[in-house]
């Protein structure tokens, strides 16, 4: 049986591309890509950990369809987004002759994704690349909308350019390899979609979200919520992309729970302490409790959002991350932050579950006070 995979289309004009989510498609991957080749020849960009699991049945599903494939690995994890492993993967491409008609394949997670896809923005001042998401994450967010880049040392996603893909694979089987750490990290980015602009999905997740996550439910009906969470998902982003292509407006909706959140990961040092999506769930928890106090959005909403997170096993407060906090020092980090403009910091609140807003209209105090309530410490 091969049930047709479920499309999502990003609409940018000339430069649209779909998304297809579904089972299988690494394997299908050379009659799906064909297409969108301008020439039968791909050059493949994945990680270590990625490389052993799917590299080979990405080759021989391309080779079956007549394309011939060359392929570099990187390191896994964060530090391949740098300055260093751009250099080394230029030069990979560059010897293996890639040309203006290849097309640049990333396989893996976020960090292939914006590695690569900056690579491919650069070589030989652009070539095409297709996007194949082998993480929760990359699959609901980082592979859809064009963000690529790499960190510096002041800061992470400093440099980079937007480069749309022509092209999303993401094939849900991908996620049965996947740490379940992992899993409910990427899971944080599928609810925020739900508390940016879609209530009634947030009250579908609230009923199937362990689906999602894949907790006592037999593979069938994992496998059916897991397309449809990444599908609507996928919807929502795109929809806000097509708006705003390079975050003028709109996109900045996307922020969510990140100011905050970024400030929780940087402090602790962006390592094993807490997962970027573990972060966005807890500061999206932070925003919703600083709208009920500023008096924006009515009460009880901040704490049916907790126990859905906790329902799925994410974390909803700092201080479930092993890392001690203080008000001041996340209030200098938020004030550090890239999207600071003017010194104003960028917030999204919220009036409703489903209606985010941005605003800089916000006074310090009360989100000191927020934090403060956060941490359960002292002002
Ligand atoms: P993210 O997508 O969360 O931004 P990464 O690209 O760093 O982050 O991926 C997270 C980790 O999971 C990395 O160590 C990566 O090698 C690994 N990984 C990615 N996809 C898979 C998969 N499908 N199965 C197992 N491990 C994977
Ligand atoms: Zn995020």
């Amino acid at each position: 049986m091969k049930p047709e995979p479920v499309t999502v289309t990003v609409p940018l004009g000339a430069r649209s591309y779909p998304i297809l989510i579904g089972s299988k498609l690494i394997d299908r991957a050379g009659a799906l890509i064909a297409p969108y080749l301008r020439r039968p020849r791909v050059h493949i960009v994945t990680d270590a950990n990625v490389a052993p699991i799917y590299l080979g049945r990405l080759q021989a599903a391309l080779t079956a369809a007549g394309i011939a494939s060359a392929a570099t690995v990187v390191a896994a994890g964060e530090a391949s987004k740098s300055f260093a492993s751009l250099e080394t993967l230029l030069d990979a491409l560059l010897d293996a002759r890639v040309e203006r008609k290849t097309t640049l394949i990333a396989l893996g997670g976020g960090v292939i994704g914006d590695l690569a896809g900056f690579a491919a923005a650069v070589v030989l001042r652009g070539i095409d690349f297709i996007q194949i998401p082998t993480t929760l994450l990359a699959q609901v967010d980082s592979a859809v909308g064009g963000k690529t880049g790499i960190d510096t040392r002041h800061g992470k996603n400093l440099v980079g350019a937007f480069h749309q893909p022509r092209l999303v694979l993401s094939d849900t089987d991908t996620l049965d390899t996947l740490p379940l750490r992992e899993v409910r990290a990427g899971y944080a980015e599928i609810a925020k979609y739900g508390l940016i602009d879609r209530p009634a999905f947030w009250d579908w997740l609230e009923a199937h979200g362990r689906e999602v996550i894949g907790e006592g439910v037999d593979t069938a009906t994992r496998d059916r919520a897991r397309t449809y969470a990444i599908a609507e998902s996928c919807r929502a982003k795109a929809a806000i992309v097509g708006e705003d292509e390079t975050e003028s407006g709109a996109r900045a909706l996307l922020n969510l729970g990140h100011t905050f959140g970024h400030a929780f990961e940087s402090l602790a040092g962006f390592g094993d302490a807490v997962r970027h999506g573990e972060a966005v769930a807890i500061g999206m928890v932070i925003a919703f409790a600083l709208s009920e106090r500023a008096e924006l959005c009515p009460a009880g909403r901040t704490e049916r959002i907790v126990r859905h997170l906790k329902a799925v096993g994410l974390p909803a407060s700092p201080r479930d991350i092993p890392h001690e906090y203080t008000v001041d020092a996340l209030w200098t980090a938020m004030l550090g932050d890239k999207k600071v403009s003017d010194g104003r910091i960028g917030f999204v609140l919220a009036k409703e579950i489903g209606g985010a807003f941005t605003t800089a209209d916000v006074d310090p105090a009360e989100v000191r006070a927020t934090l403060a309530d956060a941490l359960e410490t002292a002002r």
